[in-house]
């Protein structure tokens, strides 16, 4: 087992959602991936399959990978392609790799609390990688407390991640196999895991299917990933969904699969809004499809006269062309995003700062000038993005701003790993439509219906999470007061624990 030590954080990069300084967008949890290829050279997959996944968490990476003797892990704050270079994924020999880009939710963006994270087990060492966010991490740590090699390991090194409780737990004496099957249906909350040992690579979901994890396969191993393009950017083939409440045990045998928990499917209804990448499929519906009809279900419900629909980049583009399609009105672009001035550790200065949202994005002034305007967005969270936009629009000549959001409004935190922002940041917590349409500056504004939302994914309903927009969530919330980051203020635990319907 060997380390790489930690550097200081690095910027920059791309691909951060985020369009005004200090004002993050809804934050997903992490991307996981996960390899068994006898013959093939799995850091440079698992390095592959993450860079598919960056959109994920872009907070740090890591890889763990086994030659069947001997696990070693690199991993860092900063983007995939920061992190690796030829020279890292050299001393990543072997034929199974996990892999993990992490976004925190519980636990602190540092060093220690990069993925995967390594656990000694009694005959030798377990790595892990976990996409979600439990939501028992109290009962749990009092779990570990109560066995006597409590707080080994990375907890012990001052890791704070629910990951690293999870790892310190499957500490038990059997096999790996047998601590899983056993420690599964412990854990509550959104959970995707890839994990391994020295010798066999594992992948759980939790019994909600929260979040995605699908399974792959190559001409010779086997590929699970968070999402489909992580397998498509690897030329592995899709098989199927990871089940939720499975879990698939790869070795040199094959592939086992068990079903250890009932399955009672959930799955998070913001994906296909926002949080996917396009080109991804989840439960068989590909995810730029179902934001293009969210679109045109928009155009339907909140018809308005302009000239020109516009997204905002990228993330509203697909809404943006259905409701574009769907309203007869041209679609254009109307703003062009800075991508290279993404994500970073770099303050920007102040004469900086003061250009806000410029710093990401730049009015293409003679493609809006004097145009009665749709801007189409795929949610509002706090809604200084919104406002910075309309302000921005106006600034350049827009005769009418109209706004169309392809969510409803979100008035709830995310306990199974996304950050929103607390309850009380919420725009749509205290306000109204008219009310927000007036803080944004909007000439009008209008969100989806949840109905429609639902029916642009052809999912059934009653298999969707869609918590952060009606407040009810399918799993049961007891830890609140000791989920990580400040997720909520005291009024949201009272409401949540009222409403919590599991
Ligand atoms: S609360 Fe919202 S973001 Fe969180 S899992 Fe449910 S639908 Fe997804």
């Amino acid at each position: 087992m060997w380390h790489h030590d930690a550097v200081a954080p690095r910027g920059d990069g791309t691909l951060s959602h985020d369009l005004l300084p200090g004002e993050k967008g809804p934050q997903d949890a992490c991307g996981v991936f996960g390899v068994f290829a006898p013959g093939e050279e799995v850091a440079k997959l698992t390095y592959f399959g993450l860079y598919a996944l960056q959109h994920r968490g872009q907070e740090s990476a890591g890889i763990a990978a086994s030659d069947g003797s001997q696990i070693m892990v690199f991993k860092d704050m900063g983007l995939v392609s920061q992190v690796f270079d030829e020279a890292s994924l050299e001393t990543l020999q072997g034929h199974i790799a996990i892999g993990h880009t992490r976004y925190s939710t519980t636990g602190g963006s540092v060093w220690s609390n990069a993925q995967p994270t390594l656990g000694p087990r009694p005959e030798g060492t377990v790595a892990l990688a976990h996409n979600g966010n439990l939501v028992n991490t109290g009962e749990l740590l009092r779990l570990l407390e109560e066995r006597e090699h409590a707080r080994s390991g990375e907890i012990a090194r001052g890791n704070t991640t629910d990951t690293a409780l999870v790892t310190a737990l499957l500490n038990t004496e059997g096999s790996l196999e047998s601590a899983l099957r056993d420690l599964l249906p412990l854990l509550r909350g959104a959970y995707c895991f890839t994990l391994m040992s020295e010798d066999t690579l594992y992948a759980a979901r939790d019994p909600q299917g929260i979040r995605p994890l699908v399974l792959g396969r190559l001409e010779r191993g086997w590929v699970v990933a968070s999402e489909t393009a992580a397998l498509d950017i690897c030329g592995a083939s899709f098989v199927r969904e990871v089940a939720p409440g499975e879990m698939i045990v790869i070795d040199e045998q094959g592939l086992r699969s068990e079903q250890v928990l009932e399955p009672r499917p959930k799955g998070c209804v913001f994906e296909y809004v926002y949080l996917a990448r396009p080109d991804t499929r989840i439960a068989g519906r590909s995810v730029n499809e179902s934001r293009i009809e969210m679109g045109r279900r928009l155009a339907q419900e909140h018809p308005v006269e302009a000239d020109l629909v516009i997204p905002t980049p990228e993330s509203g583009t697909p809404a943006a062309i259905g409701y574009a399609q769907e309203s007869g009105i041209p679609y254009g672009q109307g703003m062009v995003k800075n991508a290279y001035v993404g994500r970073t550790f770099i303050q920007p200065s102040q004469t900086i700062r003061q250009l806000g949202i410029r710093l990401k994005l730049n009015p293409l002034r003679e493609a809006i000038q004097d145009k009665r305007l749709v801007v189409v967005d795929d949610s509002i969270v706090r809604g200084n993005t919104q406002r910075a936009v309309v302000r921005m629009l106006r600034e350049a000549g827009a005769a009418e701003v109209h706004v169309r959001i392809s969510s409803p409004p979100v008035r709830w935190p995310c306990f199974y790993g996304i950050d929103f922002a607390t309850r009380a940041e919420l725009i749509a917590n205290g306000l109204g439509v008219g009310d927000i349409a007036r803080s944004i500056g909007a000439d009008s504004l209008g969100y989806i219906s949840q109905e429609a939302m639902i029916e642009a994914t052809d999912q059934d309903s009653s298999t969707l999470c869609s918590a952060c927009f009606t407040g009810q969530y399918p799993v049961r919330v007891t830890d609140v007061e000791e989920l990580g980051q400040g997720t909520l203020d005291l009024h949201t635990q009272q409401t949540v624990a009222a409403r919590e319907d599991a």
